[in-house]
Order: C-alpha cells, then structure tokens, then sequence
C-alpha cells in the first residue's frame, strides 16, 4: 500500500486527507471545448489517487474547492495532487433528480459533440482504489465507492435515454464489464493509454496501472464484447515515434471506435511535479518544449502531425481524433507555419470533429 501523507488543517491538527466529502455525487453539466467526450460528467469523488503529475484537474476544478478543502487536510490543492480522495456520498433522490434533469434537456440545449453521454469521471478516476491506512476505514470507503459507480450506472441504464462514456486508468472496470455489456450500444468503454514505456508512466503517471495492464484490460473488454476507445492523452514529449509507432501499433489491434490524441499541455504546477518526479526516479525528460509558449506550440504541432501519419499507417485514420489545443490556432502559432489557411482548415476540421458512437 502506498503512504498517505497526513495535511494539515484548519485547526493546526494534521489529519489524514481521505475520506468522505459530504456533498453527494451527482450527474453535472460539463465545459469540454473540442474535446467530443460528453455533455454531463459523474465524479464520484474530490481528488484522485492515481496523482498523475501532468493531471489538469488540480489547475481547473480542484482548486476552486480550495476553502472547502482545508478542513479535510488540504491546503494547497496543487501540490498535494494525488494525497487527497474525498468520496463524495451516494443520495439516491439527488442523483435522479440530476438525472431526471439530464435526461429532460432539449437536444437543442446540447452541444452536438457530446452524443448525449455522461462521462465517468471528468475530474477523478471511477475505479481507483483508496488507501487509507485504517484497514476498517479504507473497506468502507472502497465499497461506497463501487456503489455509486455501479448504482448509478443501473438507474441510468434503466430510468433514462442517455449514453454513458466510462474513461479509467485502471484494470477495476473489469468488475463491471457485466454491467457494461447491459447497457448495449449505450455505452462505450475507453482507458488512457499514452505511452507504452513503464519509465515514463512512472513519472507521468506514478501511481496508475502500467500501460501494459491496461492494453490487457482493453482487450479483454474487446473480447467480452464492449465497444472501446482509446485516448493516448496526453502524449509526453519523451515519446517518440518509435513509442508512438509501438503503441498505435497496439491500439489499431483493438479496433478502437474512436482514438483521441493530445499532447500534454501546461497547466499552473504540472511541469513542476513532473519534473520532480523525473528527479526522483533518476530519469532526464526533454522538459526543455516547456521552455516557451513557442517551443510548447512547436513540439504540440509536430506531435499532432506525427501521430496524424503513423495512425494513417495502420489504418486509423478514419477514427483519429486529434484535440488540437486552442492555443495552437493563435497569431503566434500561425505565424509558425508555412500556410496559414491550409493549416487554420486542419484546426477546424478537427475542432468542430463530432465522436463515433455506436450504432442502436
Ligand atoms: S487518473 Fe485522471 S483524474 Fe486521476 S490523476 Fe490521472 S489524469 Fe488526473
């Protein structure tokens, strides 16, 4: 079991910063832009113990929790990523109201991109497990946890209309896969999977599964009948193309419905964590496409093109989602290339990219 790091709270105790968070989990409108994945969100909890160190969810949604926060042992949302898993409680009446809610709103309040769905999760991981280092505490926290996926995945499954995208790091899904399958083409199966070297997911992504034990999970749910996706996000500077190659080489066997892609972006302390923990696993990053907000576009434009070409090579292109950062279609990035139109045309097609969806 990995250590939970005790914080320090309102009142000078220092507490341990996993626990329940008394607000219950509910379905929620969400603000993807470009990205196709959903139009609700479900998260069943405030933090994540897989603490990627590239992870954006501490810049946005997290650190608007800040006050809230510091009560459980969280007073710096940022550098404390991946201590902190608040569960937050399973409240029947309250999840079909959201539900009632989401199913209710006209289609024509929605954006198109989101194919009806509700992503599990947004801001957390649906399926990871919770330490803590109360043995009776930690079982608690685990089972609640499987509740309000698998609870809420019923009702939703049986009181609605609505799509379901579940995106997890972790071989746990498996657990579910029965549960999955009786969704029918409502619901679609999908695992990050940006690389398939151990030594960078163990900086990127310390406490996550290692890619090959997702690739197996993904199989499995392939041969167990789901329609899977992939999303190789973010890619890191360090991966190559032979790594690219190795790794799309692997998805095309799965025949994914849909492959997203993006390149890590910087967002508030990330590169900091990252390189932090490239230092203390004895490994040196090509950190230097941090350097500048033009040696990020420069590396981000060729990643795109790199992955754009191998995917076409191993006949994927008809399903590569590219989630080009809208940053990259600023003055300074197109002052970078040599045709601008052409270039602005790339962009839209794939911003305004609508994700495959099974057929019903
Ligand atoms: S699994 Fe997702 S939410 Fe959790 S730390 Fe990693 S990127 Fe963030």
């Amino acid at each position: 079991m990995l250590p939970v790091q005790k914080g320090s709270g309102e009142n000078g105790q220092h507490q341990i910063p996993v626990d329940f968070w008394p607000h219950a989990a509910v379905i929620a409108p969400n603000n993807f832009v470009y990205k196709s994945l959903s139009n609700w969100s479900f998260n069943i909890a405030v933090g994540c113990s897989h603490g990627c160190t590239f992870c954006y969810v501490p810049n946005a949604a997290t650190i608007k929790q800040g006050a809230a926060l510091a009560p459980f042992g969280v007073t710096d949302p940022d550098a404390q990523w991946g201590q902190y898993v608040l569960l937050r409680e399973w409240d029947e009446k309250k999840f079909l109201a959201s539900l009632s809610a989401a199913e209710n709103t006209p289609k024509t309040q929605l954006k198109a991109d989101g194919n009806r769905a509700i992503i599990y999760c947004s801001t957390t991981d649906p399926y990871q497990v919770i330490y803590h280092p109360d043995a009776l505490k930690r079982k608690e926290l685990g089972q609640a946890a499987r509740h309000l996926v698998r609870r809420s995945l019923e009702l939703i499954r049986d009181n609605s209309t609505l799509n379901v995208r579940i995106l997890t790091r972790s071989p746990m899904a498996r657990l579910d896969f029965d549960l999955y399958k009786s969704f029918g083409p409502r619901l679609v199966f999908g695992m990050s999977v940006p690389t398939l070297r151990d030594d960078l997911a163990r900086v990127y992504e310390p406490k996550a599964p290692a890619p090959s034990q997702r690739l197996a999970t993904l199989k499995a749910a392939k041969e167990a009948g789901l329609h899977v996706y992939v999303a190789m996000a973010p890619t890191y500077p360090d991966c190559d193309r032979h790594d690219m190659t190795a790794t799309l080489q692997a998805i095309s066997e799965l025949e994914p419905i849909t492959l997203f892609m993006e390149p890590i972006n910087i967002r508030a302390e990330n590169v900091r964590r990252i390189e932090a923990q490239a230092e203390a696993a004895g490994l040196r990053l090509k950190s230097d496409v941090f350097a500048s907000t033009e040696t990020w576009q420069e590396y981000a434009r060729n990643a795109l093109k790199l992955v754009h070409t191998v995917a076409k090579s191993y006949g994927l292109s008809d399903r590569l989602h590219l989630w080009p950062d809208k940053s990259l279609g600023s003055q300074t990035s197109l002052r970078a290339v040599p045709d601008q139109a052409a270039y602005r045309r790339w962009l839209e097609k794939r911003w305004s990219r609508v994700s495959e969806w099974p057929a019903k």
